[in-house]
This record gives C-alpha cells, sequence and structure tokens, in this order.
C-alpha cells in the first residue's frame, strides 16, 4: 500500500464533493481507508425511482459524510495516509448492496465485480498465453466488417489476443453511428460514463449525455490509442462471403474505392449493427416529392430550413432529438406521429458533468468505477421488473403487470404535467401502450415545449400519400411543405443485409433466415460455421444498460471461440441445431413476459411473423454468464489435420 505521491490540485475538492454521488463516494471511501464504517445506516441511500439523484440521506449527515471523506482524501492525496488494503470479496459484496441500495439478488456480485475490474483484471480481458497466441497467428486470419463501436473492440481485444486480423469499413473513418448520424441534438441516450468501455473510462465527459461530435472524438481517440487505423481498410465494403468447405475459409468479395477485390479469411465477426441502413416508409407517392427530403440519419447540411415548412415523419429516438432543435429555426415544424414514445424524466439530459465531478473522477481512486456501477445497475434490473409481464395481470390492456401499470401512471403524470395547458396535445402524446413496448425516451421537457411552439403542429392523422408539394392525410387534408425529413428508424430486422452470404452447401443466410433472424447468443447459426455476429439478433436492450455491455461480452466469447479453434487445432465451429432452436425457444418464452412482447405493441423489435428477433429478453447478468466462455459441445467441430497445439 503505497502513498500517493504526486501533487495534486487540491482547490476544487470542496466543489468535486458537493457534487459526488455519495454512495459512489462513501465505496471509494471503503477503498481508500480501508475502513468498512463508510457503508453505515444513516448514508446508505433509499432512491427516488424517478430521480436516482435524491438519495434520501438528510442533509446533516450528507455535511458530516462530505467532511469526513475530505479530511480522508487530503490525507491521501498529500502522502499522509496510504491506500488500505484491498476489500475482501465480502466487504465487495457488501459495497455492491450499499450504492445499489438495495440488497443485490444472489450470483450478481461476481458479475458486477467483473464489470467493474475491482481487482485490475476482468474476464473480458483475453489472457492468452504465449503458445496460445502463436498458435492463433499461424492459423486464424479474421475479417472484422465495421469499424463502429463493436468493430473497434474486436479490433483492439484481437490485437491483445495477438490474432491476425483485418478490419474493413464502409466509411472514410472509424466510429460507425456515431460518424453517420449528425443530425442536430443527436446526443448518446445512455449516461456517457456508462456508454463507454469498461476498459476506457473517460473522466472528462463534457455532459452526462455527450453530443455526437464528442463520442466520435471519443471513438477515434480509441482508435489511435490501440493502433487500430492501420489495420482499417475504409470506404470499403463486403459484397459477398461464401463458405470454401473444402479449405474451411470464407472467401469474401470486397468493394474497395478501386474496384471490387477478394480476400479470405478464416473466420468473420460483422459488427455492422443493427440501427445502420435508414428505412424510408413505404408511402403512395413518396419519391414525386420536389422539395428537399432526406433521413435523419443521412442529414442533408447543405439545406437550409431557416424560413422553410419542414414536415418531419416519425417521433422516434431521433425525431425527439432533433425537432427541438430546428423548431426555432424554421417558419413552421409539422410532425407525423404513429405512435407517441414513452418518456422518463432526466433533467440532466443536456446538463454539463460538474468540473469537480471530473476531478474526482480523476483524482479519488476507484470512485470512477462505482459511479459507472451505480449508472449500471440504475439502468439494469431496477427497470427490468416494470416492464415484465404477468401472465396473470388482470389490468387495463395497455399495461402488462402491476409494476409495468405503476410505472405507466408516474409517466403519464409527468407527461400530462407538461402539457396541461394544452389538452389538445395531451390527448396526442400520452401513449396507450405499455410502457417498455418501446425505447422509452429521456425527457427533460424541450420535445413537449417543441411541440407547443406556434409554429409547431402535431398531426396523429395516418400519412396516405406523398404529392409533389406535400402530404395528405387520411381525413382527405393536404399539408404542403418545403422539406420532408424521415425520422422513420432502420432496417432493423435485416440482420447483416446487404450484404451476400453464402455458407455451408450454398445456402444463402438471408433465405436462410427467411425474414426471422436467429442466432444462438446473438452471434452464430447454423450452417455458417466461423461467422460470428456483434449486435445480432435477440442483443437489443430496451430498458436495461448500454449495448457496450452487450457487444463486450460477445466479444469475449468470440475471442473465446477463436481460442478453442487455435488450442484445439480446430478448422471450422459451427454451433448445433438443436442448441440454437434450444435457446431461441427461451428466447421467446422471454420475450412473450415483456412488455415488448406484448401483442397489443406493434414495433421494429417484431418480424414480420410478430417475433421478437431484436431484444434479450433477460437480465444483463444472464447474458454475462451465458457469454463467458464457449462450450465445446454446443458446436460441431471440424478438426484441421493436424492440432496446432
Ligand atoms: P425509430 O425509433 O424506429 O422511430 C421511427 C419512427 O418513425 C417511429 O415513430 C415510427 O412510428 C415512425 N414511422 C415509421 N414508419 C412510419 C410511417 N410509415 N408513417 C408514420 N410514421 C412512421 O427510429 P429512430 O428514431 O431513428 O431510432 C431508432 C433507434 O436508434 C432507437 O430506438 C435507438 O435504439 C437508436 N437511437 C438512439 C439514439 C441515442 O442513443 N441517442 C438516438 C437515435 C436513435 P411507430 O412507432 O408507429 O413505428
Amino acid at each position: 500500500m503505497t502513498a500517493k505521491s504526486e501533487t495534486v490540485d487540491l482547490s476544487q475538492l470542496d466543489a468535486a464533493l458537493e457534487s459526488a454521488h455519495l454512495p459512489a463516494l462513501c465505496a471509494a471511501m471503503v477503498h481508500l481507508t480501508g475502513d468498512k464504517a463508510w457503508l453505515r445506516p444513516e448514508w446508505a441511500p433509499a432512491y427516488d425511482p424517478l430521480d436516482r439523484n435524491q438519495i434520501g440521506v438528510s442533509a446533516e449527515e450528507q455535511a458530516r459524510l462530505r467532511a469526513a471523506a475530505k479530511a480522508a482524501i487530503i490525507a491521501y492525496l498529500t502522502g499522509q495516509a496510504p491506500m488500505g488494503p484491498a476489500p475482501s470479496p465480502a466487504t465487495i459484496e457488501r459495497m455492491i448492496s450499499f450504492v445499489a441500495g438495495a440488497e443485490i439478488p444472489e450470483g450478481y456480485g461476481e458479475f458486477l465485480a467483473d464489470e467493474l475490474a475491482i481487482a485490475g483484471t476482468s474476464s473480458k480481458d483475453p489472457q492468452w498465453e504465449a503458445p496460445i497466441r502463436q498458435a492463433a497467428g499461424q492459423k486464424l486470419r479474421v475479417l472484422v466488417v465495421g469499424a463502429g463501436m463493436s468493430g473497434l473492440l474486436a479490433g483492439i481485444r484481437l490485437s491483445q489476443a495477438g490474432v491476425p486480423f483485418q478490419i474493413v469499413e464502409k466509411n472514410a473513418d472509424v466510429g460507425g453511428t456515431w460518424l453517420e448520424n449528425t443530425y442536430p441534438g443527436c446526443r448518446v441516450d445512455s449516461s456517457n460514463h456508462m456508454y463507454s468501455y469498461s476498459f476506457e473510462p473517460n473522466h472528462f465527459w463534457p455532459q452526462h449525455f455527450s453530443t455526437q461530435p464528442v463520442l466520435l472524438d471519443y471513438f477515434r481517440g480509441v482508435a489511435d490509442r490501440y493502433g487500430l487505423k492501420k489495420r482499417i481498410r475504409f470506404q470499403t465494403s463486403v459484397e459477398e462471403m461464401v463458405w470454401d468447405q473444402a479449405r474451411s475459409v470464407w472467401k469474401v468479395t470486397l468493394n474497395t474505392p478501386i474496384g471490387p477485390e477478394t480476400t479470405e479469411a478464416t473466420a468473420v465477426i460483422t459488427a455492422v449493427g443493427q440501427l445502420n441502413r435508414p428505412r424510408f416508409p413505404d408511402i403512395k407517392g413518396r419519391d414525386s416529392f420536389k422539395g428537399e427530403a432526406f433521413h435523419s440519419a443521412q442529414w442533408r447540411h447543405d439545406v437550409d430550413l431557416a424560413g422553410k415548412r419542414v414536415a418531419v415523419i416519425g417521433t422516434g429516438a431521433s425525431a425527439f432529438q432533433f425537432v427541438p432543435e430546428i423548431a426555432d429555426k424554421v417558419a413552421s415544424v409539422t410532425v407525423f406521429q404513429r405512435t407517441p414514445p414513452w418518456s422518463l424524466p432526466a433533467e440532466h439530459y443536456h446538463h454539463d458533468v460538474p468540473a469537480g465531478m471530473n476531478w474526482l473522477l480523476e483524482h479519488l481512486p476507484n470512485y470512477d468505477k462505482w459511479y459507472r456501477f451505480f449508472l449500471f445497475w440504475m439502468a439494469t434490473d431496477g427497470f427490468l421488473a416494470g416492464v415484465r409481464a404477468d401472465p396473470s395481470w388482470n389490468g387495463p390492456p395497455d399495461t402488462v403487470g402491476p409494476d409495468n401499470a405503476m410505472f405507466k401512471e408516474m409517466l403519464a403524470m409527468a407527461i400530462r404535467a407538461q402539457v396541461e395547458d394544452r389538452p389538445d396535445l395531451a390527448e396526442k402524446v400520452i401513449p396507450k401502450y405499455p410502457f417498455g413496448g418501446k425505447r422509452a425516451l429521456l425527457d427533460n421537457g424541450v420535445w413537449l415545449a417543441a411541440l407547443k411552439r406556434p409554429n409547431a403542429q402535431l398531426i396523429d392523422t395516418a400519412i396516405t400519400e406523398i404529392t409533389p408539394t406535400g402530404i395528405v392525410t387520411s381525413d382527405g387534408q393536404a399539408h404542403e411543405f418545403d422539406v420532408i425529413i424521415y425520422g422513420t428508424g432502420f432496417h432493423a430486422s435485416k440482420f447483416l443485409w446487404p450484404m451476400k452470404i453464402k455458407g455451408r452447401g450454398g445456402a444463402d443466410l438471408h433465405e436462410t433466415w427467411a425474414g426471422d433472424p436467429k442466432a444462438y447468443l446473438g452471434m452464430t447459426t447454423p450452417g455458417f460455421p466461423n461467422l460470428f455476429m456483434i449486435y445480432g439478433p435477440n442483443t437489443n436492450i430496451v430498458v436495461n444498460g448500454s449495448i457496450v455491455f452487450f457487444s463486450e461480452c460477445s466479444v469475449r466469447y468470440i475471442v473465446g471461440c477463436l481460442r478453442l479453434m487455435a488450442e484445439r487445432g480446430i478448422a471450422a465451429l459451427e454451433v448445433k441445431r438443436e442448441v440454437t432452436e434450444a435457446f431461441n425457444a427461451r428466447i421467446d418464452a422471454g420475450n412473450a413476459l415483456m412488455a415488448w412482447g406484448s401483442p397489443n405493441v406493434s414495433s421494429w423489435y417484431k418480424t414480420e411473423n410478430g417475433r421478437v428477433s431484436q431484444n434479450w429478453p433477460f437480465a444483463l447478468v444472464d447474458y454475462w454468464r451465458a457469454t463467458l466462455a464457449p462450450d465445446p459441445k454446443d458446436f460441431a467441430l471440424k478438426w484441421a489435420a493436424e492440432p496446432v497445439v
């Protein structure tokens, strides 16, 4: 236990303690001092479900806690007191429950300690011994498709494992969704201190939910730090992949800036996102419109909206962000709504992270981990109960269970409070389907404030036609516009589209799926050996957590599969059909018990036959556990001529 030796500017300490998340501070103080007394009942949080910053600790106790923490932090940072001994696993479990403000269910401690990398390492770090690295280097050539959040992550882990790889990226830069979506107001809607790689914390996020350019900078910075850019071929996309059964390789046709090219890979990892290919609605006359028209994910910054009559189709996550940004710049904005979104009050949605908090994240050891844990926990199973269906529930059809009904009441009240002066709007914007049926959006009031502007209108009558001059609704009304913006989402169910993928025996992946994509653990599917998907079928989350977590778990599993191949001299790894079917039966049963599986909800989470192909219905810990390492029994294995190690 060494004392801190370098000099730290303490002038921000008071401000830091003022903005500290106090339960996370208590946990960090246990590390700092080795004293469990920081977990005393008077300082234990009792969170308000709609305002997690209300911790239910009296002002006097908060002051006592801050004063005690100040003295201990100064002693440590000035070198007078060494860091305490590492807390025992039992103490860590107590700290976890303390910060969560609830008894953590059995089995969670291990998962959360791993997610926090409390011991300094995580199960997600590939700790491959030299012979395995060497074997992998000799036998494996991996192609990663995409250099967004998941593709970069795959690149980092493959580099750490010593596996040769190349990344192809259709764009001219890294960042994926954070490169492409440049619409006004685009920002992350999961807390940034959680929406970041667990091993690459950023102590200087400018906002709790930072804007797109900040996210893009983060991913560019990571790509630079891990030397990934030299491994990426930009402006290069996969046209087709064909499995060569005899040689156990994928033959890949690439579209490059200088024309088509072929390459080979022993394994392919797709990291192309679920929300990547913009979807325009199938509305009669759509192409006849004579004004400017574009999709939110292909924002036309060259189109000056000032003084224009603008139509927006869609009220999903993207429109919810860009409508408030453009409403005061246009002559008029008319929003066409098919289904109103549920929203969650989040007053701090656009707030800066206080400078003091950044100081604490940077200088108080372990505070960053515990603050991340607080965000992580609050966004996980705390919410899951509220969107779980109770099969015996006899309540109103727009609810799926008692907790869900309670949430619905609270959230409807929060929306109603914003439109008390506009009963016409209130009637339209309070959803009539269960909370959790679709993704709930963070709401700091700007959406409804924009819709209440004199130059704004919300139309919830169905669109029947688009004409050269505007939009016609089912009541026969013709609305004239200069610009139409489509906030109509993505081809989410068309996983891996438009790549052509032909697996064993020439089977086409899209024909095999027939519009109903299924995979084992979202990553691998029968008939397509050595093909691994990140953010594949049934790995999306509606209310719990951040997709970065899912990608990290998936990459750990995929790297585990590659390890298995290198270690045992396996040429081809193909998941068994019965394993995949049993897994999907569990997934379907799980989704049937969630709000988004309710027959009263239609959304992009469902395929045309009504199956939820997007979402993970269980707790995060379940995905974490299922993806710890591949079980060789789940796969049909084709052995290479000679084992490698
Ligand atoms: P979306 O959530 O799929 O929303 C599409 C909207 O368009 C919905 O309101 C939909 O109505 C409407 N729509 C589709 N076809 C229509 C038609 N023919 N007529 C009228 N309305 C139509 O798409 P998105 O807003 O781009 O968001 C997609 C996902 O991207 C989000 O769920 C989220 O996961 C992610 N996202 C995240 C962020 C963030 O983190 N900051 C921001 C943006 C997006 P229905 O609801 O009736 O289908």
